[in-house]
């Protein structure tokens, strides 16, 4: 009898297992042909100026504009792309769009933007991604100067040998290096002045307690002040509100990137939104 039940648990743990291995084998299979059928799609989101509030770069985010699921986000199938090694591919043709983007908006003869690329754990991992950044960077004609790659605090921590000589190698390529979702990870003060970074992406958790009042604002306040003393540039994720863009502009914080400013958008909505904002800068040059 003992047998007989086990062997029923095993038939039902079976069915249960198949029944997700299946789910996710047909999106690895739809996640593959993607490339192929060109499903993905870049998306930028503004970054602007504390002081002035122009927009002065864009953050290149990926989606995946599936025929029947419609505009899948990076958050639904970036992990999975990520452990069947497809982001290296995804990765190469996001860098190389935004920046193909970017360079046409810069032969727009508008005042050039900075364009922030995220890079994934298994891209930042290759030893040839130097090589694939300068390939794209040929290929597309862009300055170096305009490109920033963003990997998160945690993807940084995890093998810090490595990363020192990764960023040595872009920054000597002329790139620009930002740690992404800052506060959430366990870095020391130590480290992060070793990685010579430009920029820190305070993580959108510590603006959004941000609500005009004192006690909320302690923890992004002391990171703001943490980065400054590391002479670096502060960016600021998911700004919402004024109260949030008052208290930025206090404390002394570079750029802000949130859907106040506005929500990451088509190439072609952004060209539009932003190309009058940026001839008033040209008339002043
Ligand atoms: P991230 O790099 O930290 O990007 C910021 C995310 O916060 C974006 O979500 C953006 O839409 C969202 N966001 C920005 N401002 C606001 C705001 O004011 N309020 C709220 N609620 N959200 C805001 P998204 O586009 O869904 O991307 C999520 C994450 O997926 C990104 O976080 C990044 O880690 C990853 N990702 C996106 N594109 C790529 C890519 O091309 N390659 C890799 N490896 N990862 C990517
Ligand atoms: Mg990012
Ligand atoms: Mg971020
Ligand atoms: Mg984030």
């Amino acid at each position: 009898r003992a047998k007989e039940k086990g062997k029923n648990n095993f038939q039902i743990y079976t069915h249960a297992l198949n029944a997700k291995a299946l789910e996710r084998l047909a999106l690895e299979n739809s996640l593959r042909r993607a490339l192929e059928y060109k499903e993905f799609v870049v998306h930028y989101q503004p970054k602007v100026d504390t002081e002035s509030e122009q927009v002065i770069g864009m953050e290149a985010l990926v989606r995946w504009q599936h025929p029947k699921w419609g505009l899948v986000p990076p958050q639904k199938f970036i992990p999975l792309a990520e452990e069947t090694g497809l982001i290296v591919p995804i990765g190469e043709w996001v860098l190389h769009t935004a920046c193909t983007h970017t360079k046409a908006l810069h032969n727009m003869g508008l005042k050039p933007l900075t364009v922030a690329v995220n890079l994934s754990a298994v891209q930042f991992e290759l030893q040839n991604l130097t090589k694939m950044v300068s390939k794209v960077l040929a290929e597309t004609g862009l300055d170096p100067q305009y490109l920033e790659l963003e990997i998160t605090e945690s993807v940084a921590m995890q093998n810090v040998e490595h990363t020192l000589n990764m960023i040595r190698d872009l920054k000597a390529m002329g790139i620009k290096f930002a740690i992404d979702d800052f506060g959430t990870g366990y870095s020391s003060l130590s480290q992060l002045s070793n990685f010579s970074v430009h920029k820190l992406k305070i993580d959108r958790s510590f603006v959004s307690k941000i609500n005009g009042e004192k006690d909320n604002s302690i923890i992004p306040s002391t990171v703001l002040a943490l980065g400054k003393s590391l002479d670096l540039s502060i960016v600021a994720e998911g700004v919402e509100s004024q109260e949030q863009v008052d208290f930025l502009k206090e404390n002394n914080c570079d750029e802000m990137q949130g859907f106040f400013f506005g929500k990451p958008m088509p190439i072609e909505n952004f060209k539009q939104l932003y190309s009058t904002d940026l001839n008033i800068d040209i008339s002043k040059k």
